[in-house]
Protein backbone atom coordinates (compact mmCIF):
# COMPACT_ATOMS: atom_id res chain seq x y z
CA UNK A 1 0.00 0.00 0.00
CA UNK A 2 1.54 3.42 -0.64
CA UNK A 3 0.90 6.71 -0.08
CA UNK A 4 -1.17 7.56 -2.74
CA UNK A 5 -3.96 5.01 -2.16
CA UNK A 6 -3.82 5.65 1.34
CA UNK A 7 -4.62 9.55 0.82
CA UNK A 8 -7.85 8.31 -1.66
CA UNK A 9 -9.31 5.97 1.49
CA UNK A 10 -11.91 7.28 3.57
CA UNK A 11 -11.31 6.63 7.77
CA UNK A 12 -13.30 4.13 8.73
CA UNK A 13 -15.08 6.01 11.47
CA UNK A 14 -16.47 8.31 8.07
CA UNK A 15 -17.70 5.06 6.71
CA UNK A 16 -18.97 3.78 10.11
CA UNK A 17 -21.02 7.38 10.37
CA UNK A 18 -21.74 7.25 6.70
CA UNK A 19 -23.95 3.77 7.89
CA UNK A 20 -25.47 4.90 10.51
CA UNK A 21 -26.84 8.28 9.00
CA UNK A 22 -28.60 5.85 5.95
CA UNK A 23 -29.68 3.99 8.87
CA UNK A 24 -31.49 6.26 10.76
CA UNK A 25 -32.99 7.66 7.60
CA UNK A 26 -33.60 4.02 7.01
CA UNK A 27 -35.17 3.14 10.07
CA UNK A 28 -33.16 0.28 11.47
CA UNK A 29 -30.83 -0.70 13.52
CA UNK A 30 -27.87 -2.87 12.83
CA UNK A 31 -26.20 -4.53 15.57
CA UNK A 32 -22.65 -3.59 14.23
CA UNK A 33 -20.84 -2.65 11.94
CA UNK A 34 -17.84 -4.61 10.43
CA UNK A 35 -15.06 -4.02 7.29
CA UNK A 36 -12.97 -6.85 6.47
CA UNK A 37 -11.60 -8.22 2.93
CA UNK A 38 -14.40 -10.16 1.34
CA UNK A 39 -13.47 -11.84 -2.18
CA UNK A 40 -16.56 -11.54 -4.16
CA UNK A 41 -18.98 -9.61 -2.10
CA UNK A 42 -19.22 -5.84 -1.30
CA UNK A 43 -20.98 -6.64 1.81
CA UNK A 44 -22.92 -9.16 3.66
CA UNK A 45 -26.00 -8.78 6.15
CA UNK A 46 -26.68 -11.47 8.77
CA UNK A 47 -29.57 -12.57 10.57
CA UNK A 48 -28.76 -10.82 13.42
CA UNK A 49 -27.97 -7.27 11.53
CA UNK A 50 -24.65 -7.44 11.86
CA UNK A 51 -23.53 -5.81 8.70
CA UNK A 52 -19.93 -6.94 7.01
CA UNK A 53 -18.42 -4.47 4.52
CA UNK A 54 -15.74 -5.04 2.01
CA UNK A 55 -12.84 -2.75 3.44
CA UNK A 56 -11.91 -2.11 -0.35
CA UNK A 57 -15.53 -0.03 -0.14
CA UNK A 58 -13.02 2.86 1.99
CA UNK A 59 -11.67 3.12 -1.32
CA UNK A 60 -14.72 3.13 -3.53
CA UNK A 61 -16.18 7.13 -4.65
CA UNK A 62 -19.81 8.49 -2.26
CA UNK A 63 -22.27 7.16 -4.52
CA UNK A 64 -20.99 3.69 -5.20
CA UNK A 65 -20.65 3.30 -1.28
CA UNK A 66 -24.19 4.71 -1.15
CA UNK A 67 -25.32 1.88 -2.81
CA UNK A 68 -24.28 -0.95 -1.71
CA UNK A 69 -24.72 0.92 2.33
CA UNK A 70 -28.52 1.28 1.15
CA UNK A 71 -28.42 -2.15 -0.07
CA UNK A 72 -27.60 -4.06 3.11
CA UNK A 73 -29.40 -1.96 5.35
CA UNK A 74 -32.74 -3.11 3.65
CA UNK A 75 -31.69 -6.44 4.07
CA UNK A 76 -32.87 -5.48 7.87
CA UNK A 77 -36.24 -5.09 6.50
CA UNK A 78 -36.28 -7.10 3.53
CA UNK A 79 -34.34 -10.25 3.73
CA UNK A 80 -34.63 -11.51 -0.45
CA UNK A 81 -34.09 -9.07 -3.40
CA UNK A 82 -38.07 -9.37 -4.63
CA UNK A 83 -39.62 -6.50 -5.94
CA UNK A 84 -40.39 -4.97 -3.02
CA UNK A 85 -36.96 -4.88 -1.73
CA UNK A 86 -35.71 -3.55 -5.69
CA UNK A 87 -37.94 -0.52 -5.47
CA UNK A 88 -37.10 0.36 -1.98
CA UNK A 89 -33.12 1.10 -2.87
CA UNK A 90 -34.19 2.88 -6.04
CA UNK A 91 -36.20 4.85 -4.02
CA UNK A 92 -33.68 5.72 -1.40
CA UNK A 93 -30.84 6.54 -3.72
CA UNK A 94 -33.07 8.39 -5.88
CA UNK A 95 -33.87 10.81 -2.59
CA UNK A 96 -29.98 10.80 -2.00
CA UNK A 97 -29.45 11.95 -5.19
CA UNK A 98 -31.91 14.87 -5.26
CA UNK A 99 -30.27 16.23 -1.91
CA UNK A 100 -26.78 16.55 -2.75
ZN1 LIG B 1 -28.41 -8.35 -1.15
Amino acid sequence: MDARTLEEMIPVQVFKSEVMSWAERIGVEPKEIRLRAMKKKWGSCSTSGRLTFNSEILRQPASFRAEVIVHELLHLKVPNHGRVFKSLVKAYLAQSADSQ
